[in-house]
């Protein structure tokens, strides 16, 4: 590979970057029957690869280790992709180095672990190598900027995100729910560090890899990593989540791209426009919201004076209930709503404890 390609790795100009190859290489032909398959589609900007694979229980497979590298230097020769594998020790990061892996990746469990990142970051200084951390899998967005904070502190360049979603205890429809609002929120504090979706991760089944790439896309993610393996249901981790590559051509395929900004000035005055009532609203629920607590106050002052608790269920039950009702006759969803009820039961509570507690 050229220098030049080398630098423009991850280079987000061109975007969005997409990632695709197998969760784990499983054998030379696997590897080189999946790169195949991807190259004749013209669609991917680099080859992942997992060649060890830190799995939640013992007796998995983890991963075919070092024997992997030749397979993905003739992924690299044969069909001039670029490479990432996962890192999750010093070790790897060294011999990733010595077989020519152009970009590094952080899994979510590593990323859990400060004395896990350190490590690598510490591996990498003076290296300069392309790395891509995932978020933690428990929803800590801390863990995952104290992660980035390590590798920039290394002196590493060129690093970026790859939101894989979070753990969730009950959650049934996604592998690990999205919880978009960190993703979002991880933007706000680094702007200009890309943010690449795993839709895989999340997902954790095919059927729902693309409603969440377009998300992904319509959140003006930089980029997109998307698992695919020549035969997935005999894949030998992450089975149900693999595309096939034509699969995978035809989801890329489906993706709607939208620009950010409107060159056409009538749609750009209706924009605003709406935009100017949107912030009209806000202010008004503000200054509403204002007027509820202060009711509120001065009930939380009865109850001190009469000696009553704070909180009461039947009176919680009857606002949620009726807050539910009204919500679902003006097409809202039950649990934006049951959300925003209980913010805002949270903060009436706060404020009237600290009417409880002044002297
Ligand atoms: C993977 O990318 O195959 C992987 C192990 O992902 P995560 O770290 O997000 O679980
Ligand atoms: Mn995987």
């Amino acid at each position: 590979m050229t220098e030049d390609t080398i630098s423009g790795i991850l280079d987000f100009s061109k975007r969005p970057l997409i990632i695709s190859g197998p969760c784990s290489a499983e054998t030379e032909k696997q590897v080189m029957d999946t790169a195949k398959g991807l190259k004749d589609l013209d669609k991917v900007d680099l080859f992942r690869a997992g060649i060890w694979k830190p799995r939640t229980y013992p007796g998995s497979f983890e991963g075919v280790g070092e024997v992997g590298f030749p397979w993905l230097k003739r992924v690299k020769e044969e069909y001039s992709f670029p490479l990432t594998v996962e890192v999750a020790k010093a070790k790897h990061v060294e011999l990733c180095l010595e077989n020519d892996i152009d970009v590094l990746w952080i899994g979510a469990r590593s990323t859990t672990n400060p004395f896990v990142v350190q490590e690598i970051a510490d591996a990498i200084s003076g290296v300069d190598i392309p790395v891509m951390v995932k978020n933690p899998i428990n929803p800590d967005i801390a863990l995952w900027l104290g992660a980035i904070e390590r590798l920039l502190k290394s002196g590493a360049s060129r690093v970026a995100a790859i939101h894989r979603g979070f753990s969730n205890l009950g959650e049934k429809y996604y592998r690990n729910s999205p919880q978009w609002q960190i993703a979002i929120e991880f933007r706000r504090q680094y702007p200009d560090i890309p943010l690449i979706c795993d839709p895989s991760h999340i997902c954790g089944r095919r059927e729902t890899i693309f409603e969440v790439s377009q998300k992904a896309i319509d959140l003006r993610y930089d980029g997109l990593m998307i698992e695919s393996h020549i035969d997935p249901d005999h894949a030998w981790s992450d089975a149900s989540q693999q595309l096939t590559p034509p699969a995978f051509g035809a989801l890329m395929d489906r993706l709607t791209y939208r620009t950010e900004h409107m060159d056409d000035p009538p749609i750009q005055n209706e924009l605003e426009m709406l935009r100017n009532n949107i912030d009209n609203i806000d202010e008004t629920i503000i200054r509403l919201l204002a007027n509820r607590m202060e009711i509120s106050r001065k009930i939380g002052h009865y109850k001190k004076e009469n000696n009553v608790t704070i909180f009461q269920s039947k009176r919680w039950n009857e606002i949620i209930n009726r807050c539910v009702k009204l919500a679902i006759q003006e097409d809202l969803s039950e649990e934006f709503i049951i959300n925003y009820i209980k913010a805002v039961h949270d903060e009436s509570i706060d404020q009237q404890e600290n009417i409880m507690n002044e002297d």
